[in-house]
């Protein structure tokens, strides 16, 4: 017999560690992951907590510790329009994590009831007669092992399983990002942003953590890698200093455009974080989104009562609302006429003694 849970979660990065820290006192909950405790973590990030995420965390009552910081914490992100040769420098509030210790001290919250499966890869799911979900995986090179539950909720980022598996035909636009790390050479770390549209027309980014330099970008899957080769020259040129790569890292990242985008799920199946398209298009912060709609869900599940995909629907509006206007707002940031009204009016600019 399969072990049967009232939820299965499937992936714990910000979205799936939440959601199984807020269910896991009132249900029997299981959570797959790919990694392991100690293990390769490969997602690659920019580990930037925006305000929004701050302020979730705090309406959770939690208080980030030390240990996931990073040095140095920066206060300006220096903007650079490569091709029409403007820079401003505007400030911003982030706090620069160690992407990998946040999420491991997200997971470290979950009580210990919940069954976390880690080093497990889910291959497959299927919606059996009774409305339930059987959902298969395989841990650690192992046989496979089928778990029943009667919820099963796809926090498994922007190449969700759960997504392509329950609503194939629900595609969403998605980018390649690529980050490679340097040792940093520059007399002042810094963060910065840089958009060109001959290379990408999305944007590029730059942060400095623990004595890495950390550059990266979204690009047209078609040609990512070249394109990511033309971005350090260029930015070569303009005086960033990069040298040898120590490493290499890419993923899939999603890019909403469009409300049907946003796919959250029905009939027991849900998706939270970015597997529902929860990710900002104009600057690709996405931990508050994961945070905010997992918490969202689990207000819905605890409430109890009928109905909870069309009551999560409703609860996320708010989010799919703020998502279209960052939208709207990339419309504006990438393209080259109104980026260069903005940068060169200075609106909201800071002077940075050079
Ligand atoms: C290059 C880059 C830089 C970024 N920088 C920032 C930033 O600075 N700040 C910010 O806020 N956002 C940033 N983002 C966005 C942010 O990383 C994501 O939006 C956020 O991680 C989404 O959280 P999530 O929990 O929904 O998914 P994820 O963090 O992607 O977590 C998904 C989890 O599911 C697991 N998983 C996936 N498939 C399976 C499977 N089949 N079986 C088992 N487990 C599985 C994975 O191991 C992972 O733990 C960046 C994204 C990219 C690509």
């Amino acid at each position: 017999m399969a072990e049967h849970y009232d939820a299965a979660i499937i992936g714990l990065g910000p979205a799936g560690a939440t959601l199984a820290r807020l269910l896991g006192e009132n249900m029997r909950v299981a959570a797959i992951d790919k990694k392991s405790p100690g293990g390769e973590h490969t997602k690659p990030c920019g580990g930037l907590l925006a305000p929004d995420a701050q302020r979730t965390l705090s309406r959770f009552n939690l208080t980030l510790p030390k240990a996931v910081l990073v040095d140095p914490q920066i206060f300006a992100v220096k903007t650079l329009d490569t091709e029409q040769r403007l820079l401003r420098y505007y400030p911003r509030f982030y706090i620069n994590l160690n992407r990998e210790k946040f999420d491991a001290w997200l997971v470290s919250l979950i009580p210990s009831g919940v069954d976390i499966i880690d080093n497990a890869v889910c291959t497959g799911l299927r919606r059996l007669d009774d409305g339930m979900f059987e959902i298969s995986f395989s841990q650690g090179g192992a046989a496979r092992r089928v778990i029943t539950a009667q919820r099963v909720i796809g926090a498994d980022g922007a190449g969700s399983i759960v997504r392509r598996t329950l609503f194939p035909k629900s595609k969403i636009r998605r980018y390649t990002a690529i980050q490679q790390w340097f040792k940093e050479k520059h007399a002042t770390p810094f963060y910065s942003c840089v958009f060109d549209k001959s290379i990408t027309d999305a944007y590029c980014w730059s942060v400095s953590k623990d004595g890495y330099f950390i550059l990266g970008g979204a690009f047209p899957t078609n040609g990512a890698q070249e394109r990511f080769e033309v971005l350090k020259n260029t930015l070569t040129e303009r005086g960033f200093e990069l040298g040898e790569p120590i490493k290499t890292e890419a993923c899939l990242v999603s890019y909403p455009r469009r409300i049907w985008d946003f796919r959250l799920g029905e009939a027991g199946a849900f998706l939270i974080g970015e597997a529902a398209g929860f990710i900002s298009p104009s600057s690709l912060e996405g931990i508050s989104y994961a945070l905010d709609s997992a918490n969202r869900l689990a207000e819905v599940i605890t409430a109890s009562g009928a109905n909870e995909n069309r009551r999560y629907a409703r609860a996320a509006r708010g989010i799919k609302a703020k998502l279209l206007l960052k939208y709207i707002k990339s419309r504006f940031m990438y393209k080259a006429m109104p980026r260069k009204l903005i940068m060169k009016s200075g609106l909201q600019s800071i002077k940075v003694a050079e």
